[in-house]
């Protein structure tokens, strides 16, 4: 239980007490639910975001605008943003950032296959919209460097402060930043 996220020894034990009282049935369709989620979500072949299906809901919406490819670290990021309901293009899941503490290069994220994507498919705009901690910032300036050869790069305006998460701020602010976006220079 204290391997995930947020959770502490106090948690982790509160949790694992919490489970051996439920019924039998009841711990096993959890484990069940988790075991079935892990084997049927996958990674979408086009953007990288958590998908049941190899192309994800979003990338086969016709409705959604081609011209705009919106990158984040993960999907959580993705879900925080879609929960504006501001934004209509299309996503890119890089699966982290660059931390070279972590053993985190470009190599392990899905750099490559966005400078591709981008080559390829010649999107009008693509914004970084990254956290801006210390790693969310060297990923964005790498990436713009990387891009700008093809397209207008803009980064998204965070009214956050450094090291805020994306996935924290709230609507209204996340809406904000995505209208506020500037060029990156
Ligand atoms: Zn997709």
């Amino acid at each position: 239980m204290q391997r995930l996220p947020g959770v502490g020894p106090k948690t982790a034990q509160r949790l694992a007490l919490h489970l051996l009282k439920r019924p039998e049935t009841e711990v096993i369709a959890l484990a069940q639910a988790i075991m079935e989620a892990k084997k049927q979500i996958g990674l979408c072949k086009e953007c990288f975001h958590l998908s049941a299906e190899p192309i994800c809901e979003i990338c086969r919406n016709p409705d959604r605008d081609s011209s705009t490819i919106c990158v984040v670290a993960d999907s959580r990021d993705l879900i925080a943003l879609e929960k504006t309901r501001e934004y209509k293009g299309k996503y890119h899941v890089l699966g982290g950032v660059i931390s070279p503490i972590d053993g985190i290069g470009p190599e392990q994220l899905t750099v490559q296959a966005l400078i591709q994507r981008v080559s390829k498919q010649k999107p009008q705009e693509v914004i970084l919209a990254i956290s801006p901690s210390v790693e969310g910032e060297t990923t964005t300036l790498y990436l713009g460097q990387l891009l700008k050869p093809f397209t207008k790069v803009t980064r998204i305006a965070f009214g956050l402060p450094v090291g805020g998460d994306l996935e924290y701020a709230d609507e209204l602010t996340l809406a904000r930043a995505l209208e506020g976006r500037r060029e990156l220079d």
